[in-house]
C-alpha cells in the first residue's frame, strides 16, 4: 500500500448514505413536523418503503446492525402487530392514488426470522393501503440458514421478486471464527430454489477484514460467489467497533487482518469479481454487466440513498420499523432505535419519529456533488452550486481542502472548469474526497467507520 494512502484509510468518513448524514439528525425534531411533509408529498409523488425487520436467530460476530436475538417468538409477533398499526397510522396522512410503490424493501436483521404468515401479513397490508406500481421490486435480505426450498415458493408467492443475503465468505474457518456456518452447498441451494421459485433476482454481500481472511481466502470467496451469478454484490469491510456493539468482543484483534491486508482484500476482491463479468459501481458494489444498475451507472441515472446504491428514483422513502429512516423531499427523519420505545408509540396511536433534519438549499446543493461523486465518482461541483443557485464561490473552501487529497492522488481537479474525479483504482478513498464537500464534518474518531 502506498504510504501516503495509509493515513487515508485508517481516516473514519461516513457511509453518505444521506447528506447530511445520520449524526446530524436532531433530536428535537417532532412527529408533527413529520406528518406535515408527508401531508405536503405531492399526489402522483412515487414511493419506496422500507421495513425493518430486527431479529436474528443467532448473533454473527461480526454484526453491525440494529438486531436482537429473541427467545422465543412471542417479541417478533408483538413486533409484527404494530408493524400492521403503524403502516395503517401511516397510509392516511398520504394523498394521491394508490399504487406508487415503486420499491419494497424488507431489511435487517433477519427478515425471513418472522413466520411466512407474519410476512404475508406485512405485505398484504402495504399492498392493500399504498399499492404497489406495476413490476415494483418487491425485496428482502434472507439468511440461507433459514430458507427452505417451500419458503422460497412462499416468498415468490407473496410477490417477492429479489432476494439479498449475507455470503460475507465460504471459508470454514473464517466462517467459524466469526458464529455464521453456511457451506457453499447451502447458499448454492438457497439460490437455486429461489431462481426456480420464480425469484430471478439475487443479491450478495460478502466482506473483507474478517478474523482470518487473508487475499487467498477472500479471491476464493468472490470466485464462488461470481460463480452463483448474482446480479449484484456488494463488498463491506469489517468494522471492529467492539465499544459499541459487544458482541465483537468475541472477535480476537490478532486474528484481525491489518490495514494493509484490508486494503489488498478489498482490491483482490474488486479485481476478481470484474474478471467475472462484473461493473464496479460507486465505492463498494459490483453489478453483472448486463443488470439495471450497470445500465444506471452508464446512463447517469443511479442514485445512493438510506439502502445503499439504487436504481429506484422515488421521490420519497417511508420507513417502518424501529430505527427505519424516511427521506421526504423536505427533509430526513428516523423512528425510535429502542425498540420498546417504538413500539409504547405505535401501541398509542403516534408515530415514532424521535430524530430528523429539514434540508436547507444548502444542503441539497452539498447533497447532489456528494451523491454524484459516490456514484459516478466524478462531480461537477460548480455547475451543479450555479444549478441550486448559489454562487460557486462559496465552495472555495472545498477546493482547498481537495488540494492535498489532490496531491496524494486520491482525485483530480480541473483548474478550469472545478470537475472533480476520482480515479477508478483509488475509488474506496471516494469517501474521503466527499467530505471536502461536507459542511459537518468533523473527524472525530469512532464517529463513522473507517474509510478501509
Ligand atoms: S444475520 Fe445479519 S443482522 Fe443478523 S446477526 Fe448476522 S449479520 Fe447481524
Amino acid at each position: 500500500m502506498d504510504e501516503r494512502l495509509k493515513k487515508y484509510a485508517l481516516q473514519d468518513v461516513p457511509r453518505y448514505t444521506s447528506y447530511p448524514t445520520a449524526v446530524q439528525f436532531a433530536s428535537d425534531f417532532t412527529p408533527e413536523t413529520w406528518v406535515s411533509w408527508l401531508g405536503e408529498l405531492p399526489a402522483e409523488a412515487s414511493l419506496s418503503v422500507y421495513v425493518h425487520i430486527p431479529f436474528c436467530r443467532q448473533m454473527c460476530w461480526y454484526c453491525g446492525c440494529h438486531t436482537t436475538i429473541p427467545n422465543t417468538y412471542e417479541r417478533a409477533a408483538r413486533y409484527t402487530e404494530n408493524l400492521l398499526r403503524e403502516i395503517e397510522l401511516t397510509a392516511p396522512m398520504l394523498k394521491g392514488p394508490k399504487g406508487r410503490v415503486r420499491h419494497f424493501h424488507f431489511g435487517g436483521g433477519t427478515p425471513t426470522y418472522l413466520a411466512d404468515e407474519d410476512l404475508r401479513r406485512i405485505v398484504e397490508r402495504v399492498r392493500t393501503l399504498f399499492g404497489f406500481a406495476e413490476e415494483a421490486e418487491i425485496a428482502l435480505e434472507m439468511d440461507p440458514r433459514t430458507m427452505s426450498r417451500e419458503k422460497a415458493f412462499a416468498l415468490a408467492g407473496m410477490g417477492f421478486n429479489r432476494g439479498s443475503f449475507g455470503v460475507q465468505d465460504f471459508n470454514e474457518r473464517v466462517q467459524r471464527l466469526v458464529n455464521r456456518i453456511q457451506p457453499y452447498d447451502m447458499v448454492a441451494q438457497c439460490v437455486q430454489n429461489l431462481r426456480e421459485a420464480g425469484i430471478e433476482a439475487v443479491n450478495f454481500d460478502l466482506m473483507y477484514g474478517l478474523p482470518g481472511q487473508t487475499v487467498e481466502s477472500v479471491v476464493e470467496s468472490a470466485r464462488l460467489a461470481a460463480g452463483l451469478k448474482p446480479d449484484r454484490i456488494a463488498v463491506f469491510g469489517y468494522a471492529h467497533v467492539p465499544w459499541f456493539k459487544k458482541h465483537q468482543k468475541m472477535i480476537r484483534e490478532e486474528d484481525l487482518p491489518g490495514i494493509e491486508a484490508r486494503y489488498e482484500q478489498a482490491l483482490a476482491i474488486g479485481e476478481t469479481l470484474q474478471q467475472h463479468g462484473y461493473t464496479a459501481i460507486g465505492l463498494d458494489h459490483y453489478a453483472r454487466n448486463d443488470d439495471p444498475m450497470t445500465a444506471a451507472l452508464h446512463e447517469g441515472t443511479l442514485r445512493r440513498n438510506f439502502q445503499g446504491y439504487t436504481v429506484d428514483p422515488a421521490d420519497a422513502l417511508i420507513g417502518f420499523g424501529c430505527s427505519a429512516i424516511s427521506s421526504l423531499p423536505q427533509g430526513h427523519a428516523q423512528s425510535a432505535r429502542d425498540m420498546a420505545k417504538w413500539a409504547s408509540a405505535i401501541s398509542e396511536g403516534r408515530l415514532a419519529i424521535d430524530r430528523g433534519l429539514a434540508l436547507t438549499a444548502e444542503d441539497r446543493m452539498r447533497g447532489e456533488i456528494i451523491e454524484k461523486l459516490m456514484c459516478f465518482l466524478r462531480a461537477d461541483p460548480r455547475a451543479i452550486a450555479r444549478r441550486h443557485g448559489f454562487d460557486p464561490a462559496m465552495l472555495e473552501d472545498a477546493y482547498r481542502r481537495l488540494e492535498p487529497l489532490a496531491a496524494d492522488g486520491l482525485c483530480r481537479v480541473d483548474e478550469e472548469s472545478g470537475v472533480v474525479e476520482v480515479p477508478e483504482e483509488r475509488r474506496l478513498f471516494v469517501r474521503t474526497v466527499c467530505t471536502a464537500f461536507d459542511a459537518h464534518y468533523q473527524p472525530k474518531p469512532q464517529r463513522h467507520a473507517k474509510a478501509v
